[in-house]
């Protein structure tokens, strides 16, 4: 954090000196693009800003039970803003069009992410490739402005930081991690409600959805892999974004190094994700494939058929397997 500070001290004399200030986030939000957006949002409002908040398409119904929620408009076309502060979004092209309409209308843009595949996008960054939610650098953030946190933007926090370290689960968590939830809690942030709202939550079309795409799951030398067509969206009937879990699942096999899903997207795209478990590295693949993420957890969209996304796909994820291999050996 030591080396970071002037960045620090450039965020917090922006935002000081801004009364209009536009807070956007990722496409496709999880709980850490709405928490990290909504945690900033709250100590922007406490200091008497004038704020709006936009994210494409609002706040996806399973993420609507974040306290503040509803104030996340689904898009923004007018208006101009002395600060925009991205959150949680590794490139351009995640802020969306509130991010691209945001940076044409702004001052000055605070990039604030977690993400080691950011662009550096933005005048000002507070990027920390170590944290393991954006959460977490709102609350250091929030720390080194000297702000008593209050309990929604303890509750926001806490959400982003659940949902990204899947309940305290992946690799990354450190002490430091339970500190912060401890401090969070302590502040108001109801931990049980969180996870019952999240990781604990599934609907009946995720399972539909899980039990027609089980059927294409193939193991393969440490890969494991599986495709989501259309036709399987339309027959379980999911209304929302994603794989259900279905690609983090997979990577939990003893046998997996690591594990892809290939969903199909009603626009000739396919929507790749990857997970792996430590030691193997599936950031650079996303990175290389125009996407981005983290070590253990990434994406990218492709252009062209699902059979084209897994001929060009398969190769590499199986090269990011042996070089985790040689790595172990
Ligand atoms: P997902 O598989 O969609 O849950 O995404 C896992 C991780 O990869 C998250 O950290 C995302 O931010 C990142 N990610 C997924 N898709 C993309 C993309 N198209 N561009 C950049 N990052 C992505
Ligand atoms: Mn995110
Ligand atoms: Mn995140």
């Amino acid at each position: 954090m030591i080396s970071t500070e002037p960045q620090w001290r450039q965020a917090a004399d922006a935002i000081a000196g801004a009364q209009r200030i536009l807070t956007v986030s990722h496409i496709a939000p999880d709980g850490d693009a709405i928490g990290s957006l909504l945690g900033m949002r709250s100590y922007l409002l406490s200091q008497g800003k004038e704020v709006t908040s936009a994210i494409d398409g609002g706040v996806p119904p399973e993420l609507s039970f974040v306290p503040g929620s509803d104030a996340i408009l689904p898009r923004i076309n007018s208006g101009s803003f002395d600060v925009m502060i991205a959150l949680d979004s590794s490139d351009r092209e995640r802020t969306g069009s509130a991010g691209t309409y945001g940076m044409a209308h702004s001052r000055r843009v605070i990039n604030l992410d977690h993400h080691p595949t950011n662009t550096g996008y933005g005048d000002i960054h507070l990027i920390v490739p170590t944290a393991v939610a954006a959460t977490e650098i709102v609350f250091d953030f929030l720390f080194f402005l000297r702000w008593d946190l209050q309990p929604d933007a303890a509750y926001a926090l806490l959400t982003g930081l659940v949902t990204d370290t899947q309940g305290f689960r992946i690799s990354a968590t450190s002490s430091r991690t339970l500190e912060i939830a401890q401090k969070l809690m302590a502040a108001g942030a109801p931990l049980s409600e969180i996870m019952a709202n999240t990781l604990n939550r599934r609907t009946f079309a995720e399972l539909a959805l899980w039990r027609r795409a089980l059927g294409s799951v193939r193991l393969d030398n440490g890969l494991v892999y599986a495709a989501i067509t259309q036709e399987d969206v339309k027959q379980s009937g999911l209304g929302r974004p994603g794989d259900g879990g279905l690609v983090s699942y997979l990577v939990t096999l003893e046998e997996a190094c690591v594990s892809v899903v290939f969903k199909e997207l009603p626009n000739a795209e396919v929507e790749v994700s990857f997970r792996a478990k430590p030691g193997y590295d599936v950031a650079s693949l996303a990175l290389s494939l125009g996407g981005g993420g983290h070590k253990l957890a990434s994406g990218c969209t492709l252009a062209g058929s699902l059979e084209a996304a897994r001929a060009r796909v398969l190769p590499l994820a199986h090269h990011v397997v042996a070089d985790g291999k040689s790595k172990h050996s």
